[in-house]
């Protein structure tokens, strides 16, 4: 498949409107790495920092993880690499941290929430990246961030620990970037000042989306029941494009639906610019892209939920196989 799509890898996914779509790669380990030269990605969307967290008996070093994080770093050329923190807890357990029993891990004591209420590890995290970065970009993001004072507390820890190196004499990263995951709907409702601090917001479509419908992602029974083309949905995302413009945050998508060429498609057409998926989706998404007038497209959805449509699947279909695809 990877030689089919061999020919776009250096082409931009331009629509036919003109409309050009950044495609990035999800990532969690630097054997991921190779793949942002081999599958053209533009740089690294979200690199999920749990595994190395996962596979060890103990918190891993500080030092171990500059080395990681700073062998991630090199081996992207300078390409951007979105750091997400430790999205960690319930379901995730660390070996090495006491067991809470929650009823609904999911929607328990994960992620930012863990960071906030215990932040050594955070802290250390956080360090080692800014040490990592040794002067160049740094890019972090929050995970599962549900109201501003998250983030605010979030992004605070980051400054304080830059604060920190500078007082300790380490050469600080060029340039900072301190953006959200959005993976509750509550985010996307949060004063406006939030959107104007936050550097970017990112998508989490499949935690934004089991949130949205109130359906378990890992429940086989309801996971795909409500289709990310369901016109509630697709408002919502409107919604959050448009909030992100106002505030001047920069947008993009991160779940498993940004790798799914019409769902892509469809996300592009409502506004995204930015989309992060697993490597081997980069071509298809970028050949689609390439074939349609994202205006177009955007006109077929907005006309079937003009017209009450529930789900806009089976128009966007008709207009694609119409198309010279
Ligand atoms: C998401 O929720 O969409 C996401 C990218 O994070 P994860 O899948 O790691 O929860
Ligand atoms: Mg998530």
């Amino acid at each position: 498949a990877q030689s089919r799509y061999a020919s776009l890898r250096d082409l931009p996914a331009e629509a036919r409107c003109g409309t050009r779509v950044a495609l990035h790669m999800n990532a969690g380990l630097i054997a991921d790495l190779p793949s942002l030269a081999g599958s053209g990605a533009e740089g690294v969307g979200l690199f999920r920092t749990e595994l190395q967290f996962l596979i060890r008996a103990h918190v891993p070093k500080r030092s171990e993880l500059v080395a990681i994080y700073a062998r991630v770093l090199e081996a992207a050329k300078g390409k951007r690499v979105a750091f997400r923190t430790l999205d960690i807890g319930s379901d995730k357990v660390l070996p090495y941290m006491k067991r809470v029993e929650e009823p609904n891990p999911a929607m328990g004591w994960r992620a930012i929430r863990v960071g906030l209420d215990k932040p050594g590890i955070l802290r250390m995290q956080l360090q080692a990246l800014i040490r990592a970065a040794n002067g160049r970009p740094l890019v972090v993001m929050f995970p599962f961030v549900a109201e501003m004072d998250e983030f605010r507390a979030a992004r605070r820890h980051l400054l304080d620990e830059i604060e920190r190196e500078r007082q300790l004499g380490h050469i600080l990263p060029e340039r900072i970037e301190i953006g959200a995951m959005l993976e509750t709907p509550s985010l996307a409702f949060a004063p406006r000042e939030f959107f104007e601090t936050a550097d970017f917001i990112s998508i989490g479509g499949n935690d934004l989306k089991q949130f949205f419908f109130a359906a378990d992602r890992e429940n086989e029974t309801v996971r795909r029941r409500y289709d990310m083309l369901n016109t509630s949905y697709l408002s919502f995302i409107e919604q959050i494009v448009s909030r992100c413009a106002e505030g001047g945050a920069h947008l993009s998508f991160c779940g498993e639906d940004a790798g799914r060429p019409i769902e892509a498609a469809c996300l592009a057409a409502m506004g995204l610019r930015t989309l992060s998926m697993r490597p081997a989706s980069i071509g298809p998404v970028k050949h689609l892209i390439r074939r349609i007038s994202l205006e177009g497209l955007r006109d077929v959805i907005l006309g079937a939920r003009a017209e009450g449509a529930v789900n806009v699947r089976a128009p966007v279909m008709a207009w694609l196989s119409a198309q010279d695809i």
